[in-house]
């Protein structure tokens, strides 16, 4: 029966080399086809290219296609955005090492679980040494102490990370013991502290916990998009008087949009003093560890109690590849469990010890395997030099930006991330401010959408809160191997997407063209 052969096993090399010769095949026949970032055509374009691959009688045939891999693997190539591309530069999506996906592939033909011993030996250990060795890396004071896991990303990571800090509140304060219900005198009153521009997976989690997502009190952030300590101080008091029981500070070492590093160690103080735990988000910021010019923005992080970090971002792993540290090992306490199937007592005391009880999640892959093979690859240095080259490329953007009379710059870039917006024409000063802000918010959401049509370019949308924000355009630059010439033309194309937009809802005829406007010109 063909495609019944085994990934694993004496020969499983042997039937995965003829599949991943066809993979590897279609991969680049598809990437030509698609011949940008992303397939041309919008959503209805790329329907049409999938159609017939995805029509149930092409998804479960009665009889089995030896075409299948080949064909689906083109078309997931030519309808991808692809991250390797420098023009795809939205999101914190970054294009993987392909010594990660390789070993990743590792991973796939023997499917290790870390649910229990016997169906990891060797990741077990692995992921227990790697998650050591990030302890040290992010500054823990007894690293020996520390314990943490592999999680799906930020998001788990923060789920859990409130879960703890939930736990302990209710068993310091309430008395309450392992997973029992909420009492009464505590429901409602349990408060999650973090900046206003703190990562929206927290709210949900909050909800998800039984805490309300209004339970996360947002605090203003400074001029520089960082929590404003001096406030969070007043709110965790403030909390106290109102009846509230403070929960847990939650700190973001780069905000998703502006890359902000709230000021860890004035914010571990503030935690400590109020004896609420401190956990960082670093999902975004946590590479900035491997870069000796960037890892003092992250100074104080090993004063937290619990750091998650997302190597699928500044790690350059495939996906996923997220982690959740805690200083203290005795913090996961409430996330052990005693299953017999996987984890008997007597096994564990005989050494055979299993990581279920780490994770909210039972069958779990060592992702920590291909972040071994990274680290070992690049060494420190091979990813601080990454991590700073992205940097580069966003102060070069920053730059062109500053200088281009059709785009405004939000601030100076901190990690990898650049905020701005296309100036158009008719949102020169001249309209009222109100005027002025809807057509920019309606131009720059438009030209957007024009770049993902046209299949040339995948920027980043989002919006600022406040009189002056509104619709802004973000560059998320994740590929060190983009050059400032990648930039320039990727920036050229979205001034130029901005002149076609203006021009057609000036309802003009003819190829779109700017009047010349200077940099000195720029409305203020
Ligand atoms: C990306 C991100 C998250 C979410 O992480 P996922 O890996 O997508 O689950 C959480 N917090 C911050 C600050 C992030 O940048």
């Amino acid at each position: 029966m063909h495609g019944a052969e085994l990934a694993g096993g004496i020969d499983g090399p042997e039937a995965l080399a003829p599949l991943l010769a066809e993979v590897l095949g279609a991969l680049r026949i598809g990437a030509e086809a698609r011949g940008g970032p992303l397939p041309a055509g919008g959503p209805t374009g790329v329907a049409l290219l999938l159609r017939d691959l995805l029509t149930p009688a092409a998804l479960l045939p009665e009889t089995g296609d030896p075409d299948a891999l080949r064909e689906l693997t083109r078309a997931l190539a030519a309808t991808a955005a692809d991250p390797a591309d420098p023009a795809c530069a939205a999101h914190l999506h970054v294009p993987p090492l392909a010594v990660a996906s390789a070993a990743d592939l590792a991973v796939a033909a023997l499917n290790p679980s870390l649910d229990s011993w016997d169906q990891a030996p060797g990741g077990t250990e692995i992921e227990t040494a790697v998650v050591r060795l990030l302890a040290e890396t992010v500054g823990f004071a007894r690293p020996d102490a520390a314990r943490g896991v592999f999680t799906t990303g930020g998001t788990e990571s923060n789920l859990m990370a409130l879960l703890l800090a939930r736990d302990a509140v209710l068993a310091r304060e309430f008395a309450v013991q392992g997973g029992a219900a909420i009492p009464a005198e505590a429901a409602g009153r349990l408060r999650i502290f973090s900046s206003a521009t703190a990562h929206f997976s927290l709210a949900r989690a909050s909800g998800v916990l039984g805490l309300g997502t209004q339970a996360v009190v947002p605090i203003e952030v400074a001029e520089d998009g960082a929590l404003d300590p001096r406030l969070l101080d007043w709110s965790l008091a403030d909390a106290r008087t109102a009846g509230h029981v403070p929960c847990c500070v939650v700190a973001t070492a780069g905000t998703t949009d502006r890359g902000a590093v709230d000021p860890l160690r004035s914010i571990a103080a503030i935690a400590r003093r109020h004896g609420v735990p401190l956990h960082v988000d670093a999902a975004y910021g946590g590479g900035a560890l491997f870069s000796r010019t960037l890892a003092p923005l992250l100074d104080g992080l090993g004063l937290a109690d619990t750091v998650g970090l997302d190597l699928h971002k500044l790690g350059w792993q495939p996906v996923a590849a997220g982690v959740l540290l805690a200083a203290d090992a005795a913090t996961l306490s409430p996330l052990e469990q005693r299953v017999a199937y996987l984890n008997p007592a007597d096994d564990e005391e005989a050494g055979y010890t299993s990581l279920l009880g780490r994770s909210l999640r039972t069958t779990r892959r060592p992702d920590a395997f291909k972040v071994a093979v990274t680290l070992r690859t690049l060494g420190r240095s091979g990813l601080g030099a990454m991590v700073d080259r992205c940097h580069e490329l966003a102060r070069h953007a920053a730059r062109v930006i500053t200088s281009e009379p059709w785009l405004e710059l939000v601030a100076q870039p901190v990690l990898t991330t650049v905020l701005f917006r296309y100036l158009p024409e008719a949102a020169d000063g001249r309209g009222t401010g109100e005027d002025d802000r809807r057509v920019s918010d309606a131009v720059n959401a438009e030209l957007r959408r024009r770049l993902l049509a046209n299949g040339t370019a995948v920027v980043g949308r989002t919006e600022l809160p406040g009189a002056d924000g509104g619709v802004r355009l973000k560059l998320t630059l994740l590929n060190p191997h983009s050059t400032e010439a990648d930039i320039d033309r990727l920036l050229a194309l979205v001034v130029a997407a901005g002149a076609a937009v203006e021009h057609e809802r000036a309802g003009r005829a003819g190829p779109a063209q700017h009047r010349p406007r200077k940099t000195q010109e720029k409305p203020a």
